[in-house]
């Protein structure tokens, strides 16, 4: 087997979806691994380091024309522009595995299908205790939350923590973190690592303890909430009386708080708008709000993706990719999701498509060129496909 890595083309992309230390792995396995020129190196992983574990560096041309799997953190669907010219590169019977926002980029996965390649969608990955070291969607959540506290500190004009000085005391700032899912637990930890008083909010209810046990507070919303989640642990879309009630209820906490982080979304859904104008303009000058549901259509009203907007002296953020901010950290555990996956996939040399298995079956989006996933094929308007979609 054949596994190639490509250099990222999406702009501003610095992940990369293999790390050398990853190579070995692949390696034992009998498999060849050829890497893109260039592909580590905006991650902090130079071509040499590759070689050195035993893959060859090569062109882009050579990793389509030759590849049997090939591995990316962005595949055509989360890479409109630049990642059509990959998808006519794409061979019948290839395999591509990474992000593809399957739920939403129709023409992309149909394309791919045309070319007769088989796409595994790392989004779809079900979440489940066996898949979880094989979640993307999660490490890379929990590295922007991370990075949200951060760039709050940064363009707050107040220190995070309480500090009690011959020159006075300075008050802590407050966060109130919105949607404590992986990327709001992890704000809510790094804002409390730099001392920040914490406030958090969800509308799924078994997050409260999560929430305590980091050291924030949970703020209650007098709302009912009972079926706020489905049977993966997401939330579930709410009418617009709901959000509208939601709003109301969390304008007073948003207007007490000098940073706000929201991360509200609903798979597949546009993302929630919980925080409106008017709500903003309740805040003090000088307040910052990160949007990290900015690419899903934001949860404030103003924010622009991957702006910065200034209203009434609020600094709003929605920074859309901040994984590739941290691109070392981000490709490292990028690469384990991906690689544990594949080995998954994986047996007698060559990647099976078992779909009583669950993994496979939840992933697999594109196959012997159809759309074969049924809430994608749902999403798409296309009819069922046939039982027994794959072999
Ligand atoms: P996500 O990115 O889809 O959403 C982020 C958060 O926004 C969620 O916590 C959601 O409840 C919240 N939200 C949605 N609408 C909201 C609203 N109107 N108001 C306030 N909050 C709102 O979700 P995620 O962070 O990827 O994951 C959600 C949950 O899935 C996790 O907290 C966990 O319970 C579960 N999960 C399970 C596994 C596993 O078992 N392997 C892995 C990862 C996550």
């Amino acid at each position: 087997m054949i596994v190639g890595v490509l250099r990222e083309s999406f702009p501003h992309e610095r992940r990369v979806a293999l790390i050398p230390t990853l190579v070995t792995t692949l390696v034992t396995m009998s498999a060849e691994v050829l890497v893109e020129a260039g592909a580590g190196a905006a991650a902090g992983f130079p071509d040499a380091e590759y070689e050195a574990k035993g893959a060859r560096v090569v062109a882009r041309s050579d990793v389509f024309s030759r590849a049997d799997v090939i591995l990316m953190v962005r595949t055509p669907g989360a890479n409109p522009t630049a990642g059509a010219k990959d998808t006519t590169a794409l061979r019948d019977g290839q395999i591509l595995i990474g992000l593809s926002e399957p739920l939403g980029a129709h023409n992309a996965t149909k394309e791919v299908a045309a070319r007769g390649a088989s796409l595994f969608a790392m989004e779809l990955m079900p979440r489940i205790t066996r898949a979880q070291s094989m979640d993307a969607l999660s490490s890379m959540a929990m590295v922007t939350g991370y990075k949200a506290a951060l760039l709050a500190a940064t363009e707050l004009p107040r220190m995070f923590p309480m500090m009690m000085t011959a020159a006075g005391t300075v008050a802590p700032s407050r966060v109130f973190v919105i949607g404590a899912g992986v990327a709001g637990l992890q704000a809510i930890a790094s804002s409390r690592r730099l001392g920040a008083k914490v406030e958090a909010y969800d509308v799924r209810p078994a997050v409260k303890e999560q929430v305590e046990s980091l050291g924030a507070r949970f703020v209650e919303l007098p709302i009912e909430n009972a079926g706020a989640e489905d049977k993966g642990g997401y939330a579930k879309a709410q009418d617009e009386a709901f959000y509208q009630k939601q709003r109301a209820l969390l304008a007073r906490t948003v207007a007490a708080s000098d940073v706000v982080i929201t991360t509200a979304s609903v798979p597949g859904k546009r993302a929630p708008v919980l925080i409106p104008a008017d709500a903003v303009a309740g805040m003090a000058p000088g307040s910052v709000i990160i949007d990290l549901a900015a690419d899903r259509g934001g949860n404030c009203e103003l924010t622009k993706p991957d702006e910065i907007v200034i209203a009434r002296g609020v600094t709003i953020l929605g920074p859309t990719n901040l994984p590739s901010t941290v691109p070392y950290h981000a490709s490292q555990l990028y690469a384990k999701n991906i690689t544990t996956f594949l080995l998954h996939l994986v047996k007698d040399g060559a990647v099976q498509f078992n779909l009583e298995d669950e993994i496979t079956r939840e992933t697999l989006v594109t196959h012997k060129g159809e759309v074969v996933h049924p809430r994608v094929r749902e999403l798409m308007d296309l009819a069922p496909a046939s039982a027994g979609r794959a072999s």
